[in-house]
């Protein structure tokens, strides 16, 4: 077998696309393009990720805002509650990792998770939980849509999820427990890993460790999706999979680069303007 690749880009242009023909009424609205304002510190990662986001927003009409998070605790929370208010400003992504050690937890609900675009909120999280509409973590929903865009069946199915995070793994087992799959979540502390994700039909991985899943981890015929995004000293990416080895076993697999990371910013864009909507009734 030589797995099917599961590529992001025609995805999130289709997002994209869907995003594009419902602007023009939503800026009428307004009276201006929805607005994202992204609060950052000075992580090269996160740094690299807002000008991918900035770039992407900016080529399709919508604006952003940098808000820097290299302040003090309690003034990063005040400036969170500040843009909570600020007409202008429609989702507010917070960039991990924050400077001065800030956890993103410890901050993230001085924002009206009206404005949490990016689901980080516990309300939102919680709302996600009780299977109700919500903003939800953009790499994990990014993931549920190239699972719908390719037609991939869920309802039924084993699913297993490798990483427990509220970023990523956490929500997307959430997902695909509202999608009707069965779901199993694993982590560092889970014994002989590739027993439990040999079950899956459905293998989501986001540890950040890479190349973790190797072929005998991989059920013959599985759909593998790998959020991994781990650096290498030559500076290119790789995954949490062995992709050249699941590729012989997997019936379908997302490459790293160019699959579940090119979702991201699209389902970003969509809760942005979900977010300017709700605030005018529209
Ligand atoms: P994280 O907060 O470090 O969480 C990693 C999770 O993986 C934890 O639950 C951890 O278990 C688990 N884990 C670590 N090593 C493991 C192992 N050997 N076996 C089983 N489970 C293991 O990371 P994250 O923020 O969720 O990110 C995960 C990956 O996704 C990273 O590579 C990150 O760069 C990438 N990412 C991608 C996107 C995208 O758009 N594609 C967006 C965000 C993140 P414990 O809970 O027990 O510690």
């Amino acid at each position: 077998v030589t797995a099917r690749l599961l590529l992001g880009r025609p995805v999130a242009d289709a997002i994209w696309a869907e995003l594009s023909s419902s602007l023009p009424d939503l800026v009428a609205r307004l009276a201006r393009p929805p607005c994202l304002a992204l609060v950052q510190g000075t992580d090269p990662a996160a740094q690299a990720y807002a000008r991918t986001i900035q770039r992407a927003f900016e080529r399709h009409a919508l604006t952003t805002r940098l808000h820097d998070a290299s302040i003090a605790h309690a003034d990063l929370r005040h400036q969170l509650a500040r843009l909570s208010r600020d007409p202008d400003v429609d989702g507010v992504l917070l960039l991990a990792p924050l400077p001065g050690g800030i956890a993103v937890a410890e901050v993230v609900d001085a924002l009206d998770p009206a404005r949490d675009v990016d689901g980080l909120h516990p309300f939102n999280l919680g709302r996600l939980a009780q299977r109700r509409p919500t903003f939800v973590p953009a790499t994990a929903l990014g993931g549920l849509r190239l699972l719908q865009h390719y037609d991939v069946e869920l309802a039924g199915r084993r699913a297993v999820v490798v990483g427990r995070s509220p970023i990523v793994g956490l929500p997307l087992a959430l997902l695909l427990l509202d999608a009707n799959a069965t779901v199993t979540v694993c982590h560092s502390r889970t014994p002989d890993l590739a027993a439990v994700t040999r079950e899956a039909d459905l293998l989501c991985v986001a540890a950040g460790r890479a190349g973790l899943i190797g072929m005998n981890y991989v059920k013959p015929g599985a759909v593998v999706l790998d959020f991994g995004t781990n650096p290498t000293p030559d500076g290119s990416l790789v995954g949490d999979v062995d992709a050249a080895a699941v590729a012989e076993r997997a019936a379908a697999l997302t490459p790293v680069p160019n699959g579940t990371g090119s979702v991201t910013t699209a389902v970003l864009a969509t809760q942005t303007l979900a977010a300017a909507r709700a605030r005018r009734g529209a």
